[in-house]
């Protein structure tokens, strides 16, 4: 009798420890780049064994990241556009790389086109620092090009950096034990992913399409923000606790049930009609919504093509889909559905 309360005490004690993972499971992550005493060290686990050296250079520009001056684009001929990836970094290259968008060495080849990420790279998985890393490169290279990635935040992107560790794989709990570091440190202004990630923006227009992680309501729109202002108070509050950002007229907006890191009203059966899609759509300047957040089985649209709902429920860690826009030269968009082995569909 003993023996067993002892157990479930130990079983109880287990499961509600944050950090606990299975020391016997060899994981490998990283690298994790940390400001030290004004220097860059690097972090790198190889099979639970941290090794931290003096940052020596690669992965492009690891500092000084912009902010965009605009959240607006016009005249882009092509767009591809995912979502939801949720550390499943092979779905995520093979639908790049299948599609085009980049090389069997995975590098940049979609020229001057716009690559969008709408949110939610993060919790689930356990390729996220992989998939992180591939999004920072490829940024880089698109700008080189002259085209454009962007990388836009989504609901667990803000819990990861207010420290929510709920949905991080066991990999990362052993990642935290090993580093001695909470998930918020982690991430936090003095790492390189953390400054990257505190540059981006959450909703953005680019042509006729507006793009986010969770949806528009017209809460959001009766705030009267700019896109650029509302992205940069999302810059100014990320990591707030979720106190602070309910004590606030706007961040309870835009942080809230009906913001677009979290809303989820357009797959919601009578809770919009089409005229009120249509009165969003006039009030954004655009012709359609694009969003991810809530899963469907494939890029699929909602309001007759209005609303395009792209998470393709890659968190399951079968396939996926990718949304590709291309214009002709008449201005005429043709939307297809991207798959994994490179067929398209017309959506
Ligand atoms: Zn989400």
């Amino acid at each position: 009798m003993r023996s067993i309360s002892l157990f479930l005490l130990i079983a109880v004690a287990m499961l509600l420890s944050p950090n606990y993972a299975n020391a016997n499971i060899l994981y490998s992550d990283g690298p994790y780049l940390i400001e030290q005493n004004k220097q860059l060290q690097r972090y790198d686990i190889s099979d639970n064994q941290l090794t931290v050296s003096p940052y020596a250079g690669g992965l492009g520009e690891v500092s000084h990241f912009n902010v965009a001056v605009s959240d607006t684009y016009k005249g882009v001929a092509k767009i591809a556009a995912i979502s939801d990836i949720h550390g499943q970094v092979d779905i995520f290259k093979a639908l790049l790389k299948n599609n085009g968008v980049i090389d069997d060495a995975l590098n940049w080849r979609w020229g001057k086109g716009h690559l969008v990420i709408t949110g939610d790279i993060f919790d689930r998985g356990d390729t996220v620092t992989e998939a992180l890393w591939l999004v920072f490169k490829l940024e880089q290279q698109a700008k080189a090009a002259g085209g454009k990635l962007h990388y836009l935040l989504g609901n667990h992107e803000y819990m990861v950096l207010r420290g929510d560790e709920r949905y991080i794989h066991d990999k990362y709990k052993q990642t935290l034990g090993v580093m001695k570091m909470d998930l918020k440190t982690l991430f936090n202004e003095y790492t390189t992913l953390g400054q990257w990630l505190r540059s981006k923006s959450t909703v953005i227009k680019i042509n006729e399409y507006v793009f986010m992680h969770g949806g528009i309501h017209q809460d959001f729109l009766d705030l009267g923000l700019s896109l650029e202002h509302a992205n940069a108070m999302f810059r100014q509050t990320i990591g707030q606790s979720k106190k602070m950002l309910k004590a606030g007229p706007y961040t309870k907006i835009l942080y809230g049930r009906t913001g677009p890191i979290w809303y989820r009203g357009y797959f919601k059966e009578g809770e919009l009609t089409e005229q009120d899609v249509d009165s969003l759509l006039k009030q954004l300047e655009v012709k359609h919504i694009v969003v991810g957040h809530t899963s469907q089985q494939q890029v699929e649209t909602r309001f007759n093509g209005k609303v395009i709902a792209i998470d393709t429920s890659i968190k399951n860690a079968v396939k996926g889909e990718l949304l590709i826009i291309e214009r002709n030269k008449s201005a005429k968009d043709t939307l297809t559905r991207g798959q994994m082995d490179g067929k398209q569909l017309a959506l």
